[in-house]
């Protein structure tokens, strides 16, 4: 498995050609910066290596309690957290999960507290905005989706190759001391 050091390498090295990509099939560059922007946070702090005490971990310092609970929950490199597509979409859910979480609780502070006032049209005028900038963004977002999950492919693909490179060399110096 390569370090958090290679992998690092790996995503930045990948960069200018994701964007590269981006830009020639786009033609756009919102939708490329959307893009890239989510490959080099995904490699660098999003990734499948969440579900160790990895560097990507590391990088959500004061939040990096957030991860715990996903650690404890999977092996590392489980095909929850490896796994094309699988990997980034249970990520996304956990992360608004903790979101919905902490919104709850700074609801519930601000009604007892009588900071704030309940009403249900909070709600409404929250989910009209949110399909507001959907529908304004969509290839935006698409964009960025794809990113996250492009710089967390990155990452499993260099973990497979990295098993392959090691056991062909370790079958190698095998039959080289066997020869001997
Ligand atoms: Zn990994």
């Amino acid at each position: 498995m390569p370090s958090g050091a290679t992998h690092d390498q790996i995503t930045l090295s990948c960069l200018p050609i994701v964007g590269g990509l981006g830009l020639a099939v786009t033609h756009s560059a919102s939708i490329t910066l959307s893009l890239t922007g989510s490959f080099l946070f995904s490699g660098l702090m999003f990734g499948p290596d969440l579900d160790i005490y990895s560097v990507q971990f590391k990088r959500w310092g004061l939040l990096r309690w957030l991860w715990l609970p996903y650690q404890k929950g999977l092996q590392h490199r489980s095909w929850l957290s490896h796994g094309p597509i699988v990997g980034t979409l249970g990520r996304l859910v956990y992360l608004g999960l903790w979101g919905l979480i902490c919104a709850a609780i700074a609801l519930s502070l601000g009604l007892m507290t009588r900071w704030l006032a309940w009403d249900w049209q909070v709600i409404f005028t929250l989910k009209g905005h949110l399909l507001t900038v959907g529908g304004q963004y969509p290839w935006e977002i698409g964009g960025a989706l794809l990113g996250l999950e492009l710089g967390a492919m990155s990452h499993s693909l260099s973990d497979v190759l990295g098993s392959v490179w090691r056991n062909l060399r370790k079958r190698r110096s095998r039959f080289r001391s066997k020869r001997s």
